[in-house]
């Protein structure tokens, strides 16, 4: 059981994504906001070439 942080979608189908947000520290969002996060770069590290910080040291 969970729901995304960021919209509130719940349900038994629901995949959440566990990630850390650039203002929200860790969170967990469905795949549709984490797609839409990912593509505004919000968070920390990651796979993202342009970001430069690690998300365990950093
Ligand atoms: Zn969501």
């Amino acid at each position: 059981m969970g729901k995304c942080d960021i919209c509130g979608k719940n349900g038994k189908n629901l995949t959440l994504l566990g990630t850390n947000h650039k203002e929200l520290g860790h969170i967990k969002v469905c795949s549709d906001c984490w797609e839409k996060l990912y593509d505004k770069n919000k968070f920390v590290g990651g796979s993202t070439s342009s970001s430069g910080s690690c998300p365990t040291c950093g």
